[in-house]
């Protein structure tokens, strides 16, 4: 038993078209970051919920830990096997590299995110408070 995709291949690829520039991934209309590192509570255009249960943005986490070891594996093999650079210099790149690309990385990997569970279960709609004012 197969996950069930909600989305076609056109769909999923306008959806990741979305996420690269960390648009909403239900309507494509509002930014999910407002500041550096403040990803938004729920799409205030749509009203999807972006900031889900407790746990929700360990999703986040496993995306920017497993693009982060998979670029310094790309970097790592090109450097020691194609260009043929010394293993020494070889290694300072990558300990930069990992500090810094993490960090670089931290919006889109939300936005990935994101966009996978749309892809795969929608985005639940975020319902404002009631007043009790009356
Ligand atoms: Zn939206």
């Amino acid at each position: 038993m197969g996950i069930a995709l909600k989305k076609d291949f056109g769909q999923i690829k306008e959806v990741l078209g979305r996420c690269l520039r960390l648009l909403c991934p239900a309507c494509g209309e509002s930014k999910i970051v407002t500041h550096p590192f403040h990803i938004r509570h729920h799409c205030p255009h749509c009203f999807a919920l972006f900031k889900r249960e407790d746990g929700f943005f360990v999703g986040a986490i496993l995306a920017n830990v497993v693009t982060t070891e998979l670029v310094i594996l790309v970097v790592c093999f090109f450097f020691l096997l194609i260009v043929g650079a010394q293993y020494q210099s070889v290694l300072a790149l990558l300990f930069v590299m990992a500090l810094v690309f993490p960090v670089a990385f931290y919006h889109h990997s939300w936005s990935l995110w994101l966009g996978f569970d749309f892809i795969v279960e929608s985005l639940p709609k975020y319902t404002p408070p009631k007043s009790t004012k009356s």
